[in-house]
């Protein structure tokens, strides 16, 4: 039998019941938080000027929203570019890889055979199927197309959820670094994010922070990234289980973006009675997924998407997960939103989830290669220490021996190297110190990558 759903308790007791041990966001704003204006060659993208009509008229809710390091440093890299300056990108963390062909001939034939009109604000039955099969398969939990909730990418299952969920004065952990989104979505829905440092090899939260973290606040829900953006860290499956111990406990949700799941290493085969091929040819994940464990279904929120398993970025296409009652609500949002994700990217999504995977596989093979690389050209470098990434594509080394803040160090590496990183701290304060390097680009890139930091870096000493 399912355990009651915490949609439904949360409905059943008034907001005031809440322990809320943080003031409530308002026009007082947060005490706590520390705004970091952006500035330097990583590019400040954020609203209008201080002082400005613009920035006395927003809400509070978009005062402190910060733009995506990743975003800020392409248009600085791309104004070097314009000026003739050679960049190397190391700061995109989109694959290198084009979409498979088969994904791209059924998006074309759907946009020929006029799959050009408004459609279901949730998804198209197909898709909606196709993704419940194929969350069913992965996470080896049965999922019924009414749970699933189709966005313009994955970050609406990422927003929207946060909005249906989260009141004004909540509290939501994040990892502390962890993708720039979570800590925005929170604090447009009026909550308070608190962060929660990762352990020195990023592959999971500090347990003694998190569990003290769970005792200091009343959180309404946590966000798990697992493989995770910045560190390519995959979270040991003890920790999952106690973090699902910790929610339950707190009756909390708990958010899983898993958009990195199929890009786990099979690095030892310690996981691999996870790793079972299936008739379908799609793999059960190699991580350890929150969602298949007993009674957590119903307090979990599953995020997962396109673009990195099959190359699709710009054809914005993701899903999310979510208990009915939840599923709704989010579906409201998208309509009052976005209205509905185009018809022609859903067909093409079905393609890519009931399609040949062997793609996927390949394209692993491939970044396994190049993080090799990057991993090893990065401890080469006296000053560098580089942990190994077990998933996502992503390095994450400290660089903190040099004595300069992650963000002067990516300015540097960027104004006078050519090559184009982010600094840690765009993914919170416990960044500093790093720098995230994305090893989506093919070897010769790399390479040259690799050499323009160790020629920068070695201009220091
Ligand atoms: N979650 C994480 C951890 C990511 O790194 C990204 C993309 N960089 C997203 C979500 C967003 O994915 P999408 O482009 O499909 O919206």
């Amino acid at each position: 039998m399912r355990s009651v759903s915490p949609l439904a308790v949360r409905a059943a007791s008034p907001p005031s019941s809440r322990r809320v041990s943080s003031p409530r966001l308002g026009s007082r704003g947060r005490a706590s938080f520390a705004p970091l204006a952006r500035a330097g060659a990583s590019g400040d993208a954020d609203a209008a000027p201080p002082g400005s009509a613009a920035s006395a008229a927003t809400s509070d809710r978009v005062s402190r929203l910060q733009n995506e390091g990743a975003y800020a440093v392409l248009a600085a890299a791309t104004a070097l570019e314009r000026r003739g300056v050679d960049v190397v990108h190391l700061e995109i963390g989109q694959p290198g890889f084009p979409s498979p062909p088969h994904v791209v001939r059924a998006g074309v034939d759907a946009i020929e055979t006029g799959k050009t009109k408004y459609s279901s604000p949730a998804g198209v039955a197909s898709l909606k199927s196709a993704v419940a099969a194929y969350v069913s398969r992965t996470r080896g939990v049965p999922v019924d197309p009414a749970e699933v909730v189709v966005g313009p990418g994955a970050k609406p299952g990422l927003f929207f959820p946060t909005l249906a969920l989260v009141n004004p004065g909540d509290e939501v952990i994040i990892p502390d670094p962890g993708f720039p989104t979570y800590r925005a979505m929170v604090e447009v829905a009026g909550g308070v994010a608190v962060p929660v440092p990762l352990r020195p090899d990023g592959a999971s939260f500090d347990m003694d922070r998190l569990r003290r973290a769970f005792e200091e606040t009343n959180p309404k829900m946590i966000v798990l990234n697992s493989p995770a953006n910045p560190t390519g860290g995959v979270m040991p499956r003890e920790d999952v289980e106690e973090v699902a111990r910790l929610a339950a406990r707190s009756d909390a949700w708990v958010m899983s973006d898993e958009i990195y799941a199929r890009l786990v290493y099979d690095d030892d085969d310690d996981d691999d009675d996870d790793a079972d091929d299936d008739a379908s040819g799609v793999d059960r994940v190699r991580c350890a997924s929150v969602f298949g464990i007993p009674g957590m279904r119903d307090r979990t929120v599953l995020v997962d998407g396109f673009s990195k398993t099959y190359c699709m970025t710009g054809w914005r296409l993701g899903w999310c997960v979510a208990p009915e009652a939840l599923a709704r609500k989010i579906e409201l949002l998208v309509v009052h939103s976005v209205g509905c994700t185009a018809t022609f990217t859903q067909e093409a999504g079905v393609a890519a989830l009931e399609g040949p995977q062997d793609g996927v596989a390949e394209m692993l093979e491939a970044y396994r290669e190049r993080r090799d690389f990057v991993v090893d050209a990065l401890n080469a470098i006296e000053g560098v220490e580089c942990p190994v990434p077990a998933g996502a594509f992503y390095a994450f080394p400290d660089v903190s021996s040099f004595g300069m803040s992650s963000k002067a160090l990516a300015d540097l590496l960027l104004e006078e190297g050519g090559v184009a990183v982010l600094p840690g701290t765009d993914f919170g304060e416990n960044g500093e110190g790093k720098i995230r390097i994305s090893y989506v680009g093919d070897m010769a890139t790399l390479e040259e990558g690799m050499k323009r930091i160790a020629d920068t870096l070695e201009t220091l000493r």
